[in-house]
Order: C-alpha cells, then structure tokens, then sequence
C-alpha cells in the first residue's frame, strides 16, 4: 500500500489549481450573486483539457483514470471557490458523459463524445422528475416505439446543465408494467422536435451553475440514440456512473474544506478578542481540529473509491459511504467556518456564507443522506 500520489499526479493537480485560481476565481462572487454561468469560464476550462479528462484519447479525452479525475475535481474545489461551476462540470463530465461512453454503440461515441470532451456541447443527466425523486425508479416519462423513433413525453426537473446543455441522457419509462427493469436510456439533442427547456430553477447555492426543467412533448428521438439495451436504462446508468459519481463528483467539495480551514485559521490568527486572537482560544481550535479531522478521512475515503473503481473492484457499499460522510462533514466543517467568522461569516464579506450555502446541496442531489443510510443499512444486514 502507497499513500502517496506520483509526482506527475502532484504537478497535474499543482496546475489545475494554478488554472482555477487564475480563471475561475475571480469572479466567482459575483456570479454567484447574479446566479449567472459564464460560458467564457468554461471555454477556457476546455481549452485546459478538463471537459474530457477521463475518456479515451481516440474521443477526444485524455484517458485519465478516474482518481486523476477526482484530483482534478479536488484542483477545481480548491483554487476556483466556486461550487457551482464544479457542478456543472461534474454533471458534463460525470453523469451526462460517462453513460454515453460507458454505454454508447461506436457511432454514438464517435458523435458525441468528442464534442463533450472539447467542452463545445455540454450535456448533463436528466433523470429526476417532479413526482419521482429519492424514488428516482418511479419516473412518469415515457418513450414508445413509432416508426424509427421513440416518442418521449413527461417532464423532468432539478436537471444541472438543462438551459445551457445541447445533447442530455435522459431516462424513460419504455415499459410501464415494470419499474426499474422498465426503463431505458436516450441521448437526447436539444433540437430534437419537441424537447424544450421548462422553468428554469432558482436556488439557495451552487448559483453559478444553471438547472431548469426539461420537457418532453412528443419529442423525436431517433432509433439510434437509445443508449445501451432497453429497459436496460437504470442499472446500466447507474452501475456505469456510481463511483465516478461519488469520487469524482465529490473532490470538489474536499478541495473546499480545504481552502475554507485555511480561511479560517488565517482569520482566527487576525481577528483578536479580549486583546488576543481568536486562534489562541482553544474552542477555536477545536472547531479546526474537526475540520482538519473531516477533511483528512473524506479526502481518504474518496481516494479509496477512486483507487477501488480504477482497480475495477464494484464497492457500491463503500461508494454510499463516501458519498454520505464526505457531504456530510462538509457541511458541519461549513458551519464551523460560519462560526469562526463569528457575525462577519454571516455576511457577503467572507466566502464562508457562500461555501455554506453550497455545501447544503451535498447532502441532499444524487440521493440524499437518508437515502445513502438506507443503502448502507441494506447491503450491512443483507436485505
Ligand atoms: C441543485 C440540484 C441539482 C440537481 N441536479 C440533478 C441532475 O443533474 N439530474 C437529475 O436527474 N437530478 C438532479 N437533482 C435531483 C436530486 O438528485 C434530487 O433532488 C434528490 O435525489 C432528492 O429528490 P427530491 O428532491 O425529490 O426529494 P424527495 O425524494 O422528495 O425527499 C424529501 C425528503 O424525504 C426523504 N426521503 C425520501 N424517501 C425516503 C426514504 N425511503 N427513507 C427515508 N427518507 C426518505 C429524503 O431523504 C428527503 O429528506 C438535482 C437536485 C438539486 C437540488
């Protein structure tokens, strides 16, 4: 065993972060403010190589593994402080392309996926739906066989990337009867005739990245854009997205914890109180010894999804944990931030307020915490 990444692995990530704190930084205050994604931020992105880091070369990619991937992600959280556009960067690399190359015939890869790695088109994963949440299985859209075509109807919402994405793997029910084993996936364009972008969804944190509803009113999708086997969908979407999904999805938030405890204790060592600073208090530095303790175990854990995933070893129980302990530290380790800050963190001035209000999310897309417990709680008891 061998805790330490390799010196090109360290120079790649020294990079990113060098990139993000150049590009994507300044300026992530204000769009968060004005909850506004800047396409010229994403373009220089794609310009850098990171649209399409994990594919395969002959695609367009770099045919990183996904633990380079995830240090990526963790170079982004850390110089770019700005979560919402790691989110629609996980979404485009993660959720919308993975499937596609992970699922796509040849023709499929060889349309999309370059596209997708250059950054020109953005994708993303339309999955969740107004009725069908943490029981994403129970999705209401359906897709029936006409003529060459399967015709998709139904509405899905919360979907990252949907007003600014040109092509989106969507999930649709092509039989009724059945549940999970009745759906199928598509590679939906977004001039396809009757698909169009519904309300788009205003929210707490992440702002930056855009997320709206889509609608499917009798939209055409091609034969040949069905991804993988029908009603074949959601296991196959799923078990092809897991672990990239709770590695590579998560490094950001890990590079954040980290950025934010230097924060702190950068501000507890100037703010003084009762002629002292604030770091001197040993309540204080309790609060960063948590946060130091947190960031430490969530940056292993996912490390070791990473690792297991690149190893080709299937941990889908060390995946659910990875995906609850890291968001939900992340979240305690932002509030200690708050804290810290004491009623100035409660303000626009410090990034703290910001990082808090983005942590949130963690904790409740891609199945929520509840949910992560029930899977854990599951696969440990057998049943
Ligand atoms: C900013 C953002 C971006 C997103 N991006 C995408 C995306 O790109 N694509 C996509 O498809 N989806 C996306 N989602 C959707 C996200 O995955 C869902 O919001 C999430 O799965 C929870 O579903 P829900 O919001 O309907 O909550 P609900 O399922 O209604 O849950 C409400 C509460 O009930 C609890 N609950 C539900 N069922 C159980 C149970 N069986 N046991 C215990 N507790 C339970 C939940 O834990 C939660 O506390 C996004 C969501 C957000 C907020």
């Amino acid at each position: 065993m061998d805790f330490r990444i390799t010196e090109e692995q360290e120079l790649f990530k020294k990079s990113v972060i060098e990139f993000a704190q150049k590009e994507i930084m300044p300026g992530a205050a204000e769009r968060d403010e004005e909850a506004r994604f800047d396409r010229d931020v994403w373009d220089k992105a794609a310009e850098f190589g990171l649209m399409g880091l994990p594919y395969p070369e002959e695609y367009g990619g770099s045919g990183a593994s996904v633990f380079e991937t995830g240090l990526a992600g963790e170079a982004l959280g850390y110089g770019g402080l700005d979560a919402g556009f790691c989110l629609s960067w996980g979404a485009h690399v993660v959720i919308g392309g993975i499937p596609i190359w992970q699922l796509g015939t040849e023709e499929q890869k060889k349309k999309y996926l370059p596209k997708i790695a250059s950054g020109e088109w953005i994708t993303g994963l339309g999955l969740t739906e107004p009725e069908a949440g943490s029981d994403a299985a129970g999705l209401l859209t359906t897709a029936e066989k006409k003529d060459g075509y399967y015709v998709l109807n139904g509405t899905k919402t919360f979907i990252t990337n949907g007003p600014i994405g040109e092509v989106f793997v969507v999930l649709a029910k092509t039989d009724k009867e059945k549940g999970a084993a009745g759906i199928t996936g598509f590679i939906v364009e977004k001039s396809f005739p009757g698909f169009s972008v519904g309300k788009e969804i205003h929210k707490t944190g992440n702002r930056s990245s855009p997320t709206s509803e889509l609608v499917f009113d009798n939209c055409e999708v091609p034969a040949e854009n069905m991804l993988g086997e029908e009603n074949q969908g959601f296991m196959g979407v799923a078990l092809a997205t897991l672990e990239w999904e709770r590695s590579v999805m998560l490094a950001a938030a890990i590079g954040g914890q980290e950025v934010q405890l230097e924060q702190c204790i950068k501000y507890a060592k100037e703010r003084k109180q009762f002629g002292r600073p604030i770091a001197s208090f040993q309540a204080v530095q309790f609060m960063l010894a948590d946060m130091k303790m947190w960031l430490e175990t969530s940056r292993w854990i996912l490390y070791k999804v990473a690792w297991n995933k690149d190893q080709g070893i299937m941990d889908p129980l060390m995946a659910s944990v990875s995906k609850l302990f890291i968001t939900e530290v992340a979240l305690k380790a932002a509030r200690n931030a708050i804290q810290i800050h004491g009623g100035y963190g409660y303000t626009k001035e410090y990034a703290v307020e910001r990082a808090y209000r983005d942590a949130q999310l963690g904790v409740l897309g891609g199945g929520t915490s509840e949910i992560q417990r029930w899977i854990i709680g599951r696969l440990l008891v057998g049943r």
